[in-house]
């Protein structure tokens, strides 16, 4: 049997034939035959281009219809699809390229000449283009290459895809995805979330994350159901499209611009049938405000780009607001003390850990960071700090790194960020931890005013005191207009831990 991931989708596309699989809203379309049929056309042209099984293939492309096919085909010759970021800029580019040491390298026509130059200084054999409406060499090359109708025989734990992750802690580390681990998880959240041939779904996330491209893509395909793919979140499109779909996945800021938005109504979400929240957290109060507008309860999950997705809130069940919900069929975890890695207690915050068909085989040439990431008994140690409650489902308290220790007590941030979100006039916050004299850290606001509020700092502390406790009150209350935050809608603490650093000096 061949444990290709694309053998699974390929059966799947046969079956659906003239059924929609992937449009546009300029009318570009491809049904499930036609994108069979095209990725044999691509494979082809990969296999003339040299690509072979366990190769690389890097691509830093616009989003299209053909990209998606370009992962497939890059799947379909054995390769190992290998997705960057449309916004890394060319010294970015020269690291990922000299890491994976791709066979070929696929960019945007406008970034050729600069590709060709890093591409030839890092050994990257070859670089195509690949355009926005279908243009660019590697379709010049597609036309003219044999089809390749097979199937490259690939086992389970063969690579499928090295997906670097966001870089919100550090350097991004190429996360090495095998054909079980994404099979597994698309199979999961299929069944999980009652994908079926009849779902349309409205696709504005990007597609060189794992939310946009695994999550979305490997669903669509494993269900046979559709997708429409717009270039961008734009909430005037959004608008148009949800009376013709029926399932949306987005991340936290998709939904806080939609709830700001007078057209957000039961009427225009009647057709709808799942909003899917992740990527980052969805506030308890989002949650709440966007079910009381259009009685739809976001169903939020939690995964990362090593395990693809961990926890879900229940499709039929109760989603509990501010929970990502409980563990997907197949997926172990528990919750440990940060040093020993010992279980704590049910109710206590420790370290997430998790272990699963859907868990990575390691970091791309980073053997120390794997072996101290991925323990000897196969669980994965996330980085994440969270809690288990009573009824089982699983709370997210923020990220280790951003764990404060001020006065020798841990400080969570989200616990503070959500008391300070309470009070009238403050749009959002974010609690940081920055380098203090006495307390080794100083618990830190950052606060988001709404439009015309009128707050200061002291109205802050007196809000804060008495609802918290003394060590968990912020020493100083700063103001900004935005948070930072990346493509994904991750806030970027480092950013704000390096630009208020020295405020204790
Ligand atoms: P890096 O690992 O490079 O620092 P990153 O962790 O942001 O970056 P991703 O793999 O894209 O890279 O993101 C996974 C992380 O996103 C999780 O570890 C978690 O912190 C956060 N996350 C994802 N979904 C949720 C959610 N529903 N609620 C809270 N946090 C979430
Ligand atoms: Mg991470």
């Amino acid at each position: 049997m061949n444990h290709n991931l694309f053998a699974t989708f390929a059966r799947r596309m046969q079956a659906r034939g003239d059924a929609d699989f992937i449009t546009t809203r300029e009318g570009h379309a491809y049904s499930h035959a036609e994108a069979l049929a095209a990725t044999a056309r691509l494979a082809g042209a990969l296999t003339e281009l040299g690509v072979t099984p366990g190769d690389r293939v890097a691509v830093q492309t616009d989003k299209s219809p053909e990209a998606i096919l370009l992962y497939l085909a890059t799947l379909r010759v054995g390769g190992v699809y290998l997705p960057l970021n449309t916004g890394y800029t060319g010294d970015e580019i020269r690291y990922f390229l000299g890491d994976a040491e791709p066979a070929l390298f696929v960019c945007r026509p406008g970034n050729v000449e600069e590709a060709r130059k890093i591409a030839t200084e890092s050994g990257c054999p070859a670089v195509e283009t690949l355009g926005k409406a279908a243009d660019g060499s590697l379709m010049e090359v597609t036309e003219q290459a044999a089809p390749h109708d097979d199937i490259a025989p690939r086992e389970p734990d063969d690579l499928a895809a090295i997906l670097y992750t966001s870089g919100t802690t550090g350097r991004s580390k190429g996360a090495m995805l095998t054909h079980r681990n994404l099979g597994s998880n698309a199979e999961a959240l299929v069944a999980f979330w009652h994908f079926s041939e009849d779902d349309r779904l409205i696709h504005a996330l990007p597609i060189f994350h794992t939310h946009g491209l695994f999550v979305a893509c490997n669903v669509t395909l494993m269900a046979g159901s559709s997708m429409l793919f717009l270039p961008r979140f734009d909430a005037d499109v959004i608008f148009e499209e949800l009376p013709r779909g029926t399932v949306m996945m987005g991340v936290p800021t998709f939904y806080t611009r939609l709830l700001q938005d007078d057209r957000l109504t039961p009427e225009v979400t009647a057709n709808m049938r799942l909003f899917v929240s992740g990527s980052a957290p969805l506030t308890a109060e989002t949650h709440q405000a966007f079910e009381h507008k259009t009685g739809h309860a976001i169903l939020e999950r939690y995964g990362m780009t090593e395990t693809n997705m961990n926890t879900s809130n229940p499709y039929d069940g109760e989603r509990r607001a501010g929970t990502v919900g409980v563990p997907l069929p197949g997926v172990e975890f528990r919750i440990t003390d940060r040093e020993t890695h010992e279980p704590v207690p049910q109710g206590e915050i420790g370290m997430l850990e998790v272990r699963g068909p859907n868990v990575f085989i390691g970091y791309w040439r980073m053997p120390e960071k794997t072996r101290e990431e991925l323990l000897e008994d196969g669980f994965f140690v996330t980085g994440d700090l969270a809690m288990v409650d009573e009824r089982g489902y699983v709370h997210i308290v923020g990220r280790d790194k951003d764990l404060v220790i001020s006065g020798g007590y841990n400080v969570y941030p989200k616990e503070i960020e959500q008391v300070i979100d309470e009070l009238d006039g403050v749009f959002e916050s974010a609690v940081i931890g920055v380098t203090h004299p006495d307390f080794g850290e100083g618990v830190t606001a950052v606060v988001v005013p709404k439009e015309g509020a009128d707050l200061d700092e002291a109205k802050v502390l007196g809000f804060l005191d008495g609802k918290l406790a003394r060590y968990k009150q912020p020493k100083r209350v700063l103001f900004t207009d935005t948070l930072p935050r990346n493509t994904m809608g991750k806030v970027q603490k480092n950013q704000l831990r390096e630009q208020f650093k020295d405020i204790y000096r």
